[in-house]
């Protein structure tokens, strides 16, 4: 067992808890001065202040922090496609000199120019690159990451990217690895889309579940991509076979996607630039966390997702990369909390919980993950600064 002692502030979350996330003041971060926190190799044994530290403990090797740093729980990045192949620099260029996403799209480029190049890459290449974001992701403080499958989209190649994520899971202990299938990211265009979503109901998802190969399934719902009626029928098969579910929702378009995520107790919807107050009330009411990616929003300069109206109504919100070869080019999760409070006017408490407890329980994590209380894992960092709101302050850093 060891122990830091001294620390500036230990950010323990508790009320964050408490309140499963919602209606969030700033003093619920629970923060302790001159912290004191106990822990093993798994679990956190103890928190509280330096003074009131127990007897048994004070005899721990223990590391004095001074009053110079804070800690607080690991970071979750709980929405990223971080297994792709191929770059799209050139075409990020011929956007920003203005030629739109769907004109690029309709030329063949977009998703298309990623799939190709999953597809042809050998496993060892897609590992080595994932190995690399995870480890810049680790380097902004994240020690959760999601991480989608969706540029294969056909039975192979999803199967061999979701492989490479177990992979990662085994190269870097050091983080937790959550794998989500989503093969339902957009249509193929080699394949009917009738055959195409059979394959996946049939053939690929009973795959995955048998291999454990993926903890959730998500799917893309929206104009150009699948409808309502295909979304629900997908997510039940993969909800049959025991996996969590989650929806790329209302983004592009309003489609009540959203409220479908509430009603099939998904985990989380996500995006939900576009969602209706009808959505938003549905969110409010469930246990569905609302996971907002406002580096997409900067990206691609679209309006950014309602926060204030999602939090005001008592929705659990979370904040995290969506990091993409097309729409979001960036494992910056800090960058994104700061883009959160300077566009979508969040608090310092629902910025902290938006990457730690609502980002947890988005992941099924937060028995574990998130909070810095006894029991929970010994997941957390100590910040080169003595309180957390430096780590959003410094803008991209
Ligand atoms: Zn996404």
């Amino acid at each position: 067992m060891k122990a830091f002692i001294h620390a500036a502030k230990i950010y323990t979350g508790e009320a964050i808890i408490n309140k499963e996330g919602r209606m969030l003041k700033p003093a619920d971060v629970s923060a302790i001065a001159d912290g004191a926190i106990v822990f093993d190799e798994k679990k956190i044994h103890w928190v509280g202040t330096t003074k009131e530290l127990p007897k048994k403990f004070q005899k721990l090797k223990a590391t004095h922090l001074k009053n110079k740093n804070a800690i607080i729980p690991g970071l979750i990045d709980s929405h990223t496609h971080l297994v792709f192949a191929g770059s799209r620099a050139q075409e990020f260029a011929r956007r920003c000199a203005g030629a739109t996403y769907q004109e690029i799209a309709n030329e063949g480029g977009g998703i298309l120019t990623t799939v190709n190049a999953t597809r042809a890459a050998k496993f060892e290449e897609l590992f080595e690159s994932a190995l690399k974001r995870a480890l810049i992701a680790y380097r902004h403080g994240v020690r959760t990451i999601e991480c989608k499958s969706g540029y294969g989209l056909d039975h192979e190649t999803e199967i061999k990217c979701l492989k490479v994520v177990a992979a990662l899971k085994q190269a870097l202990p050091q983080m937790t690895f959550i794998s989500t299938y989503l093969g339902a990211h957009a249509i193929p265009i080699d394949q009917k889309r009738s055959q195409y979503i059979d394959e996946m109901l049939h053939k690929t998802l009973p795959a995955v579940k048998k291999a454990r190969l993926a903890d959730i399934c998500d799917v893309f719902i929206d104009e150009g991509y699948y409808s309502l009626a295909e979304g629900e029928r997908i997510l039940r098969t993969a909800k049959k076979l025991g996996l969590h579910t989650k929806i790329h929702a209302d983004e592009l378009t309003n489609s009540e996607s959203a409220r479908l995520a509430a009603k099939l107790h998904s985990l989380s919807a996500d995006h939900l630039l576009k969602i209706s107050e009808k959505g938003i009330a549905a969110l409010a009411k469930s246990d569905t966390v609302a996971t907002l990616l406002p580096g997409t929003a900067f990206y691609l300069k679209e309006k950014y997702a309602p926060a204030r109206a999602l939090l005001d109504a008592g929705a659990c919100v979370a904040v995290a990369t969506d990091f993409n070869p097309g729409s979001c080019y960036s494992l910056n999760l800090p960058l994104m909390m700061n883009l959160s409070a300077l566009y979508m006017h969040m608090n310092s408490a629902e910025i902290f919980a938006s990457v730690t407890y609502s980002a947890a329980k988005s992941l099924g994590l937060q028995e574990t993950k998130g909070a810095l209380l006894p029991g929970y894992d010994s997941d957390f960092i100590v910040l080169p600064y003595d309180h957390f709101e430096e780590m959003y302050y410094r803008m991209g850093w």
